[in-house]
């Protein structure tokens, strides 16, 4: 009964506190004007299943090429451009994460601390600070015709005051193919997103949009990441 009782009085307090800000909203500066709206950015990552058959990546996808290929600096995702945001991010598994899936974030984890640029330390982060959610999803090929499978998905998700943002990163794992998503090098492009890395159409960056197996940050990764948390 005490517990019903707190929580309404909670419900009350917040609604007042909605219908101030919504009728005067001078009198709250800073708050309603100034909150730039979530942008979310999740981008699936693929698996060309012509590659296991023809020679690995020898063609890249057309659609891809045209695509900017930078080995000076792998771009910023569209939610974090233009911003500044807090290096230090706490990163937490959603409840249904398996253990292996487990692993390779905490290998990715390791590869993007190891850049000192950021830090990225266990806990389940508060709403105003930088966070990244580890995530699983199923999810089948759907057109037989496809010459891709999905891998995962993963970006940032941000709410900025001015040019001062906090970001919701997520990075997820599709466990409907465990042999070809649940690996280490899957897991750091999906961080990389999470981070605010885009796509690099270079083939020595890990943001290139179709696995490639590679575990090492490149030059152009790691000026991506300075980019963002080092200016
Ligand atoms: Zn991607």
């Amino acid at each position: 009964m005490m517990k019903r009782k707190s929580w309404l009085t909670w419900v009350i307090v917040l609604a007042a506190i909605f219908f101030v800000v919504k009728k005067e909203p001078q009198l709250v500066p800073n708050t309603v004007a100034t909150v730039k709206q979530t942008t979310v950015k999740l981008q699936p990552y693929f698996y060309l299943v012509r590659a296991s058959i023809n020679n690995r990546l020898k063609t890249p996808l057309t659609k891809e090429t045209a695509q900017a290929a930078s080995t000076d600096t792998t771009p910023t995702e569209s939610p974090l451009k233009n911003l500044t945001t807090s290096n230090t991010y706490q990163y937490y598994f959603e409840s249904d994460v398996p253990a292996n899936v487990r692993q390779v974030f905490e290998q990715a984890v390791t590869v993007y601390n190891q850049t000192g640029l950021v830090k990225l330390v266990p806990g389940q982060g508060k709403t105003n600070k930088n966070k990244v959610t580890f995530f699983v999803y199923d999810k089948k090929l759907t057109d037989p015709a496809s010459e891709t499978v999905e891998l995962g998905n993963g970006g940032p998700t941000t709410l900025a005051w001015n040019s001062y943002a906090v970001n919701s990163g997520r990075a997820g794992l599709n466990l409907a193919y465990p042999y070809i998503a649940i690996k280490e090098s899957v897991a750091i492009h999906e961080l990389g997103h999470a981070l605010g890395l885009a796509h690099n159409h270079d083939q020595s960056s890990v943001m290139y949009p179709l696995d490639q197996g590679l575990t090492t940050l490149s030059t152009a990764d790691i000026n991506g990441l300075r980019a963002i948390y080092a200016k």
